[in-house]
């Protein structure tokens, strides 16, 4: 059974113990209600660190819309038990009052990547989640830290402070786990019926149609409009955004060239539920064409 743990002070003390032990440790940091994704971050850090440890705190810092903080499910028991099946040695599951004991003074900024895509359209997300994840970093130590890809942009956020604040973690990016339907496993799913689920495979098409026309040879106006044909004439689904991006820097690509890594980013509305999804791939011109 892994340690559960509540509050900074007893994390405090297994982490000095963790260290007096020379041991590595691995952190998944997560905000519950966890599925098949999250376990996946929990496995890989078990094949490389000797100590595993899984956080389960929604973060209300990053929270820009309070209904969607409201409405965020919480499966507390459900967690443990899948948590403790993976193989995970010590669950962190602060309240938000041990956390944010004091109002926070201090803000981060992270320059073009709020601008665009998630940074874009959730003002001040990024802010939050870069302050959460240096708690975390400065409770835990971690050698090594677990990000899913499913949140690219949240991934290049944490790389950015690491790099800025020149951290001694490594970070690893654990691709996305899918339902068999395609739709990228996520605890907002919860929030949908088996229709609303099977309205939201649309995003996994999209994403699958805008690779194919890119590879064909399209350009991306005509893959664009494509795609936001294909969500206009579905029902009970809104498109937020979909952007052809350079997988590293994740600034629009206005043209594609072979052998470029490109990210495909989406985010869309079904149910009132937002969800976001992005597949990675390299650029290669169809050569039959
Ligand atoms: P969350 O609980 O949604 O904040 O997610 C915690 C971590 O799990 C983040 O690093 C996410 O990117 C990652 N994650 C969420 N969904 C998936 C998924 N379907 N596949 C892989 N990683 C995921």
């Amino acid at each position: 059974m892994p340690q559960v743990i509540r509050s900074k002070y007893d994390l405090k003390a297994v982490i000095k113990n963790i260290k007096s032990k020379r041991a590595s440790i691995g952190l998944v940091p997560t905000m519950g209600a966890l599925h098949q994704g999250h376990l996946q971050l929990v496995e890989t850090a078990n094949q490389h660190y000797d100590v595993t440890i899984a956080t389960i705190f929604v973060n209300p810092t990053q929270f820009n819309n309070k209904a969607d903080l409201k409405k965020y499910p919480k499966t507390e028991e459900a967690d443990i038990e899948k948590l403790s099946a993976t193989g995970c040695d010590v669950i962190f599951i602060p309240e938000v009052k041990e956390i944010y004991q004091k109002e926070v003074t201090i803000g981060l900024n992270f320059g073009y990547l709020e601008e665009i895509l998630e940074g874009k359209h959730r003002p001040g997300h990024f802010n939050g989640v870069g302050l959460i994840v240096m708690k975390l970093f400065g409770l835990v130590e971690p050698t090594g830290a677990f990000f899913g890809q499913k949140d690219l942009q949240q991934f290049r956020i944490v790389s950015t402070l690491i790099a800025d604040f020149d951290l001694p973690i490594k970070l690893h990016l654990v691709p996305i786990i899918r339902e068999t339907s395609g739709l990228a496993m996520s605890s907002r799913n919860r929030r949908l019926n088996d229709a609303e689920l099977k309205i939201a495979t649309t995003i996994y098409s999209a994403l699958h149609l805008a690779k194919a026309q890119l590879i064909e040879g399209y350009t991306q106006e005509m893959v664009l409009d494509n795609v936001e044909r294909v969500f206009r004439e579905e029902n009970g689904i809104e498109l937020e955004y979909f952007e052809i991006v350079d997988e590293e820097t994740l600034l629009s690509k206005t043209k594609v060239s072979e052998g470029d890594r490109l990210a495909l980013c989406v985010a869309a509305f079904v149910a009132g539920v937002r969800l976001i999804d992005n597949i990675i791939f390299e650029y290669k011109e169809c050569k039959y064409r």
